[in-house]
């Protein structure tokens, strides 16, 4: 019984992990739209258009940038002007 009830367990967590995956994908997918909407530039180091975003932490916390739509595989950012 104690068997059955731990393996119900890891199921429900490696579901709600690939859900997680396929959500993430979604967002990224929207963010590039949105950064052509609005004339983002594009990134100093990739050429990829770059999204709105608003630093969450650190010394710039709630300060808008730049942030390239490849993030984090590419880390190109520009300051707000
Ligand atoms: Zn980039």
């Amino acid at each position: 019984m104690t068997q059955a009830a731990r393996s119900g367990c890891a199921n429900n967590v490696e579901g709600s992990s690939r859900k997680a995956t396929s959500r993430e994908t979604e967002t990224d997918i929207r963010v590039e739209a949105r950064a052509k909407q609005e004339n983002a530039p594009d990134c100093p180091d990739c050429g990829k258009p770059m999204a709105r975003r608003k630093a969450r932490s650190g010394q710039n916390s709630g300060k808008a940038f730049w942030g390239c739509t490849d993030y984090p595989s590419c880390t190109g950012l520009r300051n707000m002007e």
